[in-house]
C-alpha cells in the first residue's frame, strides 16, 4: 500500500473525539432517564461528585486510549515510511509468498510503479522467476539466509538485469517464521561500467602503441605495443615525458605547432620521427587527443601511434610479392611490362635499338615430370642466376611464368645491323651459359634453351601490343625447341643471315677474290692526272660485288684492316709498275683509307713499309680520307698526316660537303685536296643549292690553298660549270668508269 492511500492521522483523531463526545451525550441521556424514572437508584448515586468521578474516569480512560492509539499509529507510520523509503529494494512476503510490504525502490527497480501489488502472489507478479530462485524462497521459508553478490536474470522485455540479493525469513513475536524478506539491488550499471572498463582495457592493449599522460605530460600508462615499438618498459617511462622518444629530426617550430594544435583543437595527428630505446630512428603516425573534464580543462593526453617502418616493410613486401617471382626473385610479368614500357620510351628518346629475348627451356616439363618439382625449381633458380650473369646491370631479366624467361637488352646502337649482331651475341652468350652442366643434389643435368629475339627501336604502340607479339613469339620459340636462336622479324632474320654469310665469305675472300679497278681523274686540260683505286670483290657465284655492299661489313667486322692493307699494297705495286712502264709525270693513284684503318697505331709504319717494299714513289700516292676521321682527336690525326706528308704522301678529303668538318678543323689538317662529293655534282644544273655548295667548296679550296676535284662528273654540262667556277680536277663516267688495271693502262696510259 502506498502512503498516500493511508488516512490522515489528524482526521482519524478528530473522528475518535467525535465518537467519544457522542458516547458521552448518550450516557448523560441515559443517566437523566434513570434520575427521572428510578429515584431509588438516584439515591444510590446521588451525589454529583460521583457523576463527576465517572466523567473524569471516562475522560481519563479516553485520554489513555487516545494516547496509546496515537503512539501505535505513529510507529506503524514510521515503519511503513522506513520500508517504503529504504534505499534498497525490499519486499516482505508472507508464508504463501503474498506481498505484505514493498519498498518504493523495489517498485521502481522492477517497473511496478503503477501497480498495487500488496496481497498479490510474488510469482503472479514475476512469473519469470527462475526455478533456482523459487528454491531459494523455499529454503528461506525453512529458515535459511541466502545471498548472492552478483546474479542475473532476464526480464520479460528481454533485458538482462544484474542484481545483488539477499533472502531471509522474518519471524513473528512468537518466533514462528511469518514469511520472507527479499532484498535486491540492481547492479546493472556497475556491470556495464565494469564491461566498458574491460573493453577500454582491451582496446588499450591494441596493436597501436598507446600512452596516457597527465595534464603536465607525465606518462601515466603505456600499453604493451608501446613497449614493443619503443623498447621501453612501462616502468621505465612511468613519470617521464614523451620527450624521451625525441629523434632530434624535428625542430622546435615543429613541436610548437603541434602543441598549438593540441591546445586549440584538442587533437593533432601526423607523421613524426621518433627514436627507440636502442637508438634506432623510425617513422610513426601519431595521434594525440586531449581529454577534458566537465569544465573543459585538460586532464590527460592520450597518444596513439603506428610504427610506419613496419608499415613500409609490409608495403615493400607486398610490392615484392606483386612484382617479383617468388621462386627466382626475378621480376614477374607485371614488372616486366613496366620495364618494357620504360625501355620503349628510352629507345624512342635516344634512337637506340633494343632487343627482347624470349628464352624457353627445352623439354622442361620432362625434367619436372621425371625428376620432380624440387629439381625443376632448382633448375629454374640456377637458370635465373646464369641469365643475370649474362647481362649488364641496365638489362632486365624476368620470369613471366613457367619455364619462360625474358631478357630485355637496351642500347644496342643506332643501326639495326649492329643491334642484330649484338642481340645475337647476347643470345649466344645465354645459350652457352645455360648449356653448362647443371648439378642438382649430386646429379648432372644437361639443359638446353631456345631463344627468340625481337628487336625494337622507338616503337610506337602499347606495351600490351608488344607483349601480345611476345606471347606469339614465345609460342614460336617453344616450337623451335632444340637449342635454337631465331629472329622473329623475317626481314631482320634475312638481313642478319645474309650479313653473317657475307662476313664469313669475305673473310675467306681476302685477298684471293679481291681486285682493284681504277678510275681516271683528269685535269682542266683533259690530261690524265691520276686514278682512284676502287676495290672489287669477285665472288665466284655472284660475280663482282660493289664495295658499297661489303665495305661497311668489313668495317664492322674488322676485316677492313687486312682488306685495306691489301689495297694499299696492290695500289702501290701498280703505281710502281705504271711509273716504270709509262713514266707519266704527275700521275698519282688515290687510295681510299677507312677511319678504322687510319686509327691503327702503326698505320704510318705500315704505309711506309708497303711503299718501300713496292718501290713506289710516295709522292705519287694520295690517301683519300673522309670527314668521319675527324670524329676522334683532330691533333692526333693531324700528327699522323704530317708524319706521312713528310715522306711525300698527299691527302685528299673524300665526299667533301656531306660531313660535318668545320673550317677550324680543316685548317689544322695538312690536306692537299678537297673532293667534292658526287651528290652535289649530280644536280648541279637543276639545284641552285647544290651549285652554291659546289661554288663554296671551290672558293674554300682556294682560300685554304687546296686543290679541288669533283667526282661523279657524268655530263659535259657539269664539267663546263665546274671548269667555269675554277675546279681543277674531274673524275666520273664522263671520262670513264672504273676498270681493271690492264684496261686502264691500255685506255689511258701511253708508253714513252
Ligand atoms: P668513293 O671513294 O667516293 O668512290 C667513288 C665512287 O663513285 C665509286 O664507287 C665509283 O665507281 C663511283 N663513281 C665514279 N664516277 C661516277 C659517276 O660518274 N657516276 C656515278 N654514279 N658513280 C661514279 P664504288 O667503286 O662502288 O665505291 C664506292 C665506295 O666504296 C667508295 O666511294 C669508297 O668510299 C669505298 N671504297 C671503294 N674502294 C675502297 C677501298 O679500297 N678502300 C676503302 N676503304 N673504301 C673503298
Ligand atoms: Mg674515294
Ligand atoms: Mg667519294
Amino acid at each position: 500500500m502506498k502512503p498516500s492511500e493511508s488516512p490522515n492521522p489528524a482526521l482519524r483523531i478528530t473522528l475518535i473525539y467525535l465518537a467519544f463526545a457522542l458516547g458521552w451525550i448518550l450516557l448523560s441521556d441515559w443517566l437523566l432517564n434513570l434520575f427521572v424514572e428510578g429515584p431509588r437508584l438516584l439515591t444510590a448515586l446521588q451525589t454529583f461528585k460521583d457523576l463527576f468521578y465517572v466523567f473524569i474516569t471516562a475522560l481519563g480512560l479516553f485520554a489513555l486510549l487516545h494516547l496509546g492509539y496515537r503512539q501505535l499509529a505513529q510507529s506503524e507510520l514510521t515503519l511503513r515510511l522506513f520500508i517504503e523509503n529504504a534505499p534498497a529494494a525490499l519486499a516482505m512476503l508472507d508464508r504463501d509468498l503474498h506481498h505484505i510490504a514493498i519498498s518504493r525502490r523495489w517498485m521502481s527497480d522492477y517497473g511496478l510503479e503503477d501497480r498495487n501489488i500488496i496481497g498479490t502472489h510474488h510469482y503472479a507478479i514475476f512469473p519469470e522467476v527462475p526455478e533456482r530462485w523459487r528454491e531459494v524462497h523455499r529454503r528461506a521459508l525453512a529458515g535459511e539466509v541466502l545471498r548472492a553478490d552478483c546474479d542475473c536474470f532476464e526480464r520479460p522485455d528481454g533485458r538482462v538485469q544484474w542484481v545483488r540479493w539477499e533472502v531471509r525469513p522474518w519471524h513473528r513475536p512468537n518466533g514462528d517464521i511469518g514469511g520472507i524478506i527479499i532484498f535486491s539491488e540492481d547492479i546493472s550499471h556497475l556491470k556495464e561500467a565494469e564491461r566498458e572498463m574491460r573493453i577500454a582495457a582491451t582496446a588499450f592493449e591494441s596493436q597501436q602503441s598507446m600512452l596516457i599522460t597527465d595534464h603536465k605530460g607525465q606518462i601515466l600508462r603505456v600499453n604493451r605495443a608501446f613497449s614493443a615499438t619503443t623498447g621501453y618498459s612501462a616502468a621505465e617511462v612511468m613519470g617521464q615525458t614523451p620527450a624521451i622518444l625525441k629523434s632530434g629530426r624535428h625542430d622546435a617550430a615543429f613541436y610548437r605547432e603541434m602543441w598549438e594544435s593540441i591546445a586549440s583543437e584538442h587533437a593533432w595527428q601526423g607523421e613524426i620521427w621518433n627514436r627507440r630505446k636502442n637508438g634506432e630512428i623510425y617513422p610513426e603516425w601519431l595521434n594525440i587527443a586531449a581529454v577534458t573534464d566537465n569544465d573543459g580543462a585538460i586532464t590527460n593526453y592520450v597518444g596513439s601511434f603506428l610504427d610506419l617502418s613496419q608499415h613500409k616493410q609490409a608495403e615493400a613486401k607486398i610490392h615484392s610479392l606483386s612484382y617479383y617471382d617468388v621462386l627466382t626473385n626475378l621480376p614477374n610479368r607485371r614488372l616486366l611490362l613496366d620495364r618494357l614500357q620504360q625501355a620503349l620510351l628510352s629507345s624512342r628518346r635516344t634512337g637506340q635499338h633494343g632487343a627482347i629475348l624470349f628464352i624457353d627451356i627445352d623439354d622442361f616439363s620432362a625434367i619436372n615430370d621425371t625428376q620432380g618439382h624440387d629439381v625443376g625449381d632448382k633448375t629454374l633458380i640456377e637458370i635465373a642466376r646464369r641469365l643475370l650473369a649474362c647481362v649488364h646491370g641496365d638489362d632486365s631479366v624476368a620470369r613471366p611464368g613457367g619455364d619462360e624467361f625474358i631478357v630485355i637488352v637496351e642500347n644496342l646502337g643506332k643501326t639495326s645491323a649492329q643491334a642484330l649482331l649484338d642481340a645475337r651475341q647476347v643470345a649466344e652468350r645465354i645459350q652457352t651459359a645455360i648449356r653448362q652442366p647443371l648439378f642438382i643434389d649430386g646429379s648432372e643435368y644437361a639443359i638446353r634453351a631456345s631463344i627468340g629475339i625481337s628487336l625494337f627501336e622507338g616503337v610506337t604502340g602499347t606495351v600490351e601490343d608488344i607483349m601480345k607479339r611476345a606471347d606469339v613469339s614465345m609460342r614460336q620459340v617453344k616450337r623451335l625447341g632444340r637449342d635454337h636462336i631465331q629472329f622473329f622479324d623475317d626481314q631482320m632474320q634475312e638481313a642478319l643471315e645474309q650479313r653473317v654469310r657475307l662476313e664469313s665469305q669475305l673473310r675467306r675472300a681476302i685477298p684471293e677474290q679481291l681486285l682493284l679497278h681504277y678510275q681516271i681523274q683528269r685535269d682542266r686540260q683533259g690530261a690524265p692526272r691520276g686514278a682512284e683505286a676502287l676495290v672489287r670483290w669477285h665472288q665466284p657465284e655472284e660475280g663482282l660485288i660493289s664495295p658499297a655492299a661489303f665495305i661497311p661489313l668489313a668495317e664492322d667486322s674488322g676485316l677492313i684492316l687486312p682488306l685495306g692493307a691489301w689495297v694499299l699494297e696492290t695500289a702501290s705495286r701498280q703505281l710502281n709498275d705504271w711509273t716504270r712502264d709509262f713514266g707519266a709525270q704527275d700521275f698519282s693513284i688515290a687510295v681510299n683509307i677507312s677511319a678504322k684503318q687510319f686509327y691503327q697505331e702503326d698505320f704510318v709504319e705500315q704505309v711506309l713499309r708497303l711503299l718501300a717494299s713496292s718501290g713506289a714513289d710516295p709522292q705519287r700516292l694520295k690517301l683519300e680520307l673522309t670527314e668521319s676521321i675527324l670524329l676522334e682527336d683532330v691533333d692526333a690525326v693531324a700528327r699522323k698526316m704530317t708524319r706521312l706528308k713528310s715522306e711525300g704522301l698527299r691527302f685528299s678529303l673524300d665526299d667533301f660537303g656531306t660531313g660535318f668538318s668545320s673550317l677550324a678543323y680543316l685548317r689544322r689538317l695538312p690536306l692537299d685536296e678537297l673532293k667534292i662529293d658526287q651528290s652535289f655534282v649530280r644536280d648541279l644544273r637543276h639545284d641552285s643549292n647544290d651549285a652554291a655548295i659546289v661554288r663554296t667548296i671551290i672558293a674554300l679550296g682556294e682560300t685554304l690553298g687546296l686543290e679541288v676535284i669533283a667526282e661523279g662528273v657524268e655530263t659535259q654540262e657539269q664539267l663546263d660549270y665546274l671548269t667555269e667556277h675554277g675546279c681543277q680536277g674531274f673524275q666520273g663516267y664522263l671520262f670513264g668508269k672504273p676498270v681493271t688495271a690492264s684496261d686502264f693502262a691500255a685506255t689511258y696510259l701511253r708508253r714513252h
